[in-house]
């Protein structure tokens, strides 16, 4: 089976540090704080906004495929717009459920950026899923990665060619891996 990262929506947007709003990170279902509490703190510093704890949601049970034994992201993100917040502020949903969208085996998150929300799943993150022994750290790394990624299509960021930029697109998880939790220097110089 293909591992296959990824499924966005894109258009272009203002982005940029600039752009006023923090980041409001919502989890999803049961979610394991380790992950939240470090994500909150990494997260600020590469995007320099203010991030937030929203209000946890309930597990996606409307989200559920009963067939495919996953959750449909599309209707998560549906779900995320209701959140209350400010206008330019991002929101991003994380949950422990393993995502879908009907055109692909799996994704690791979905973001939307005309309303300005990501969801980003941690399921296929942990080394626990392929039968290995639990790595924290290297969890923590992925969560992170994915994080950066979905939140930099809400901010108008498409895809790099840079295999160590954060907006490459992963079709493995070796991929997810290989690059880097930050912006390589021209996506970087778009987000000024
Ligand atoms: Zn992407
Ligand atoms: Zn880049």
């Amino acid at each position: 089976m293909a591992l296959i990262k990824g499924f966005h929506r894109r258009r272009r947007d203002t982005w940029g540090k600039k752009v006023a709003g923090k980041i409001v990170i919502v989890a999803v279902g049961e979610v394991d704080g380790r992950i939240l509490e470090g994500l909150q703190e990494s997260v600020g510093k590469i995007f320099e906004k203010e991030v937030c704890m929203g209000q946890p949601l309930n597990s996606p049970d409307y989200a559920y495929n009963e067939r495919r034994k996953q959750y449909f992201s599309s209707a998560i993100l549906l779900k995320l717009r209701e959140v209350q917040r400010e206008i330019g502020d991002r929101v991003l949903g994380m949950t422990n459920h393993d995502l879908y969208v009907p055109s692909l085996n799996f994704v690791f998150g979905e973001a939307d950026l005309e309303n300005r929300v990501a969801v980003i799943s941690l399921c296929r993150l942990s080394q626990e899923f392929y039968g290995l022994s639990e790595d924290i750290d290297r969890f923590k790394e992925r969560a992170l990665k994915e994080a950066v990624h979905e939140l930099g299509h809400t901010y108008g960021l498409g895809h790099c060619s840079d295999p160590l930029c954060v907006m490459h697109f992963s079709n493995s998880l070796l991929d997810t891996d290989i690059k880097k939790a930050s912006f390589c220097p021209q996506c970087e110089k778009r987000f000024k």
